[in-house]
């Protein structure tokens, strides 16, 4: 068994104990949720959407330490970005949470999510909040399950 030490570190304990914009949000015009069954996760994510750009973006739910600190960072991350800044954002967590390499955009906070490259089961835990928030994003409210394929 492997020393989860590195993956607790002190910025996803933070975000665990002290989730940020975690709330309902009342002017949200797309809400999302997901449901990662593996590990007992599930999320909904509540986005304003002003055009193409995530206004504001909040979430609620229950689950592992990891779901929810990387749904609180996703808050802090996508909030501002468009659409298509936040896929880009989306594609570096989702290649550093898989490989370990941290992408060249500065992934400041992100980075802590690394070291969920080495607990596989754990990756779905990490991209759960992120892939409710981009789905509810582009309009698509299907709730995101883990158990499908294409995640
Ligand atoms: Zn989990």
């Amino acid at each position: 068994m492997q020393d989860l030490t590195d993956l607790y570190q002190s910025v996803i304990l933070d975000h665990n104990r002290r989730p940020r914009n975690y709330a309902v949000l009342p002017t949200a015009n797309r809400v999302g949720s997901g449901n990662n069954p593996m590990c007992g996760d599930q999320i909904t994510v509540y986005v304003r959407l002003e055009g193409d750009r995530i206004a504001e973006v909040s979430f609620q739910g229950s689950g592992c330490a990891i779901s929810k600190a990387s749904a609180s960072l996703m808050t802090v991350n996508l909030k501002g970005k468009t659409i298509a800044e936040a896929e880009a954002i989306y594609a570096d967590l989702h290649q550093m949470v898989t490989t370990g390499k941290v992408g060249e955009d500065n992934m400041s906070d992100l980075a802590a999510l690394a070291g969920v490259h080495q607990f596989p089961a754990r990756i779905k835990c990490a991209t759960l909040g992120w892939h409710a928030a981009l789905n509810a994003a582009k309009g698509d409210e299907k709730p995101v399950t883990t158990e499908k394929p294409s995640d």
